[in-house]
């Protein structure tokens, strides 16, 4: 590790975990510990702990966790030593110098910033020249104002195989740098460095903090592809930013969030004045994207083009954004109009109006349901409601399943009881089948965490919770170590990563050094931190006794001796309750001492 130990205990000190966190999350005191909404997945019940004790957090839905610098990490999407040097800032820390190793890519990083900005420049200033006319034609024929090509920072990438490249270079930065940021590549053929972006209107891409992260290019004329994102770098993850977030976050809170389905949509309600519309970036919706939207709203609309992959898309993003438990309204442009043709040819009172009339997910479903059948012949409106009927079943809410029931009674004009009663009866029959669903997905998290950090434990679940107790005493009562050490050899730990764990706390311990979760984050993944604050808060206000720890000891020595044949299919239902049990018991323990 190249950071020493004492400024390690410097940061940690200053920047304790409770105030660090309560700056993202409204958390509340609960016992000893503090809960809150989790940051990184939508819930609507508080999941996410943190021990002030331990200076650790864990989410009981998601699995999250880990120390205080994991928790940067993760939430303002550093690495290892970016989250340091953020919290070493927020707490008027010096970084200590000849941190060499991970260095270099900080600088990468750095660099790539750099060259984003300088390029954003360039195609700014291109779009403003002569040169950039046609780029500064195809933006006003969409009504783009000047006021928006400034504040969107648009540019234009001019038809030339190294013109980008020419001025970069000028400027100092190298071709690896160049081709780090995804803005040149060198040719196979010739050798030499050539502009990705030719010809194209550009928008940069800038990321909450203000960087320049990426660039989304458009094509002036038919050419293929019609649209070309820059792909993955040091400061870019497509997966997992959204376009014009930097401007909607402000107003996310109250407004919500419009989910557009391209960038110029983007930009064109924010002319409008709809400044909380954002985007994916050239990709598919995913689960990061909706954990980022529930970071920042209760609410999302989904704007998307009325065509059939339109449609699509908009299907499949609702059915990741309920997840989150985030309150979905679906936009409906009327005349199958695409958002920002719409835009263009009504006022933004009529777009207001649509925002204001937009229905829910659960209408919008039955409307799509309607019209696959034929609801004027008896046979079409029985398949109809027996569908329906089921979507109703899914509404956890008995009052929004009622508001439901009375609506589709009236429109379909069939008696409001029968109706109740039909979607009672499926929801009984789901009952069972979500019940099992449920239990399973508990066991998955957990499992989930624990196959990324430690898969063995899966197949050895006795030795590997032997382990995990021992190892969560041993991290909280260090004291404990020269009990153990004697005991029991790190080889007699059965699961790889246990083993790893407990040799450095062993090596640790030899030394002098401290054991905290904070000394162990940089070498640990972030999968493995959430595994490790696992650990640490199952040990958390339990009295710990020699014979607990014989206990665990005897456990892994039996292990041994039966030759580690036992593995998770020989488990009994019963077995396999009781680990649900105790994981229930720790759960209500965990948050409400
Ligand atoms: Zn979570």
């Amino acid at each position: 590790m190249a950071l020493p130990e004492s400024f390690i205990r410097d940061l940690t000190d200053k920047n304790d975990i409770e105030s660090v966190v309560s700056a993202y999350v409204n958390i509340k005191r609960r016992g000893r510990n503090l809960v809150g909404l989790c940051p990184f997945h939508g819930e609507k019940t508080p999941s996410f702990t943190v021990y002030p004790e331990t200076a650790s957090f864990y989410c009981f839905g998601c699995g999250a966790g880990g120390d205080v610098i994991t928790f940067i990490k993760r939430i303002e999407n550093l690495d290892y030593l970016d989250a340091v040097k953020f919290l070493a800032d927020r707490a008027g820390l010096r970084m200590p110098e000849n941190t060499q190793e991970n260095d270099a890519y900080s600088r990468l990083r750095m660099r790539v910033l750099e060259a984003n900005r300088a390029a954003a420049k360039f195609f700014h200033a291109t779009l403003m020249s002569p040169q950039g006319k046609v780029g500064l034609d195809y933006y006003h024929s969409r009504k783009y104002s000047n006021s928006t090509i400034t504040r969107f920072g648009l540019g234009y990438a001019p038809d030339s195989f190294h013109a980008l490249y020419d001025e970069l270079s000028r400027q100092g930065f190298t071709d690896s740098e160049l081709e780090a940021a995804w803005l040149c590549r060198r040719s196979q053929k010739s050798g030499r460095m050539y502009d990705l972006f030719r010809n194209r209107v550009m928008i940069p891409i800038i990321d909450i903090r203000g960087n320049v992260i990426a660039f989304g290019g458009r094509v002036l004329d038919d050419s293929k592809p019609k649209y070309l994102n820059s792909g993955d770098t040091p400061v870019f993850k497509k997966s997992s930013n959204l376009f014009a977030l930097n401007f909607a976050k402000t107003t996310a809170a109250n407004d919500g969030l419009i989910l557009c389905e391209g960038y110029m949509d983007v930009i064109a309600l924010h002319q409008a004045g709809f400044t909380n519309a954002v985007a994916a970036l050239g990709t598919s919706f995913t689960e990061e994207h909706a954990n980022l939207l529930a970071r920042y709203t209760q609410r999302v609309y989904l704007l998307f083009d009325a065509d059939g992959a339109g449609q699509k898309a908009a299907q499949k993003a609702i059915a990741i954004v309920r997840k989150t438990g985030l309150d979905i309204r679906v936009l409906h442009v009327p005349d199958g109009k695409d958002p920002d043709e719409f835009l263009r040819s009504n006022p933004p009172e009529m777009f207001r109006k649509l925002l204001e009339e937009a229905s829910n997910d659960v209408e919008y479903r039955l409307m799509k349901l309607g019209r696959q059948h034929l609801l004027n012949t008896a046979d079409g409106r029985a398949a109809y409601l027996r569908e329906a009927a089921g979507v109703l079943a899914g509404l956890d809410s008995p009052i929004e399943r009622d508001v439901y029931i009375g609506q589709l009674s009236s429109t379909l004009g069939v008696d409001k009881g029968a109706l109740k009663q039909e979607v009672e009866r499926i929801r009984q029959r789901n009952r069972r089948s979500q019940e099992k669903t449920r239990m399973t997905t508990v066991v998955r998290q957990a499992d989930n965490l624990t196959k990324k950090a430690n898969p063995e434990a899966l197949e050895f679940p006795r030795a590997a919770s032997a382990e995990e107790g021992l190892l969560g005493i041993l991290i909280l009562h260090p004291d404990m170590i020269p009990k153990v050490q004697g005991k029991l050899s790190p080889s007699q730990m059965v699961t790889p990563f246990n083993r790893r764990v407990y040799e450095q706390i062993l090596d640790r311990h030899s030394k002098g050094l401290l054991i905290e979760l904070s000394f162990l984050a940089a070498d640990y993944s972030e999968e493995e931190m959430g595994y490790l604050a696992q650990i640490v808060r199952g040990a958390v206000g339990k009295d710990v006794s020699e014979q607990d720890l014989q206990a665990y000891i005897d456990v892994l020595h039996d292990e041994e001796a039966r030759g580690r044949n036992r593995n998770v299919s020989d488990m009994s239902d019963e077995d396999i309750r009781d680990i649900l049990q105790a994981m229930k018991k720790a759960q209500q323990g965990g948050t409400n001492t």
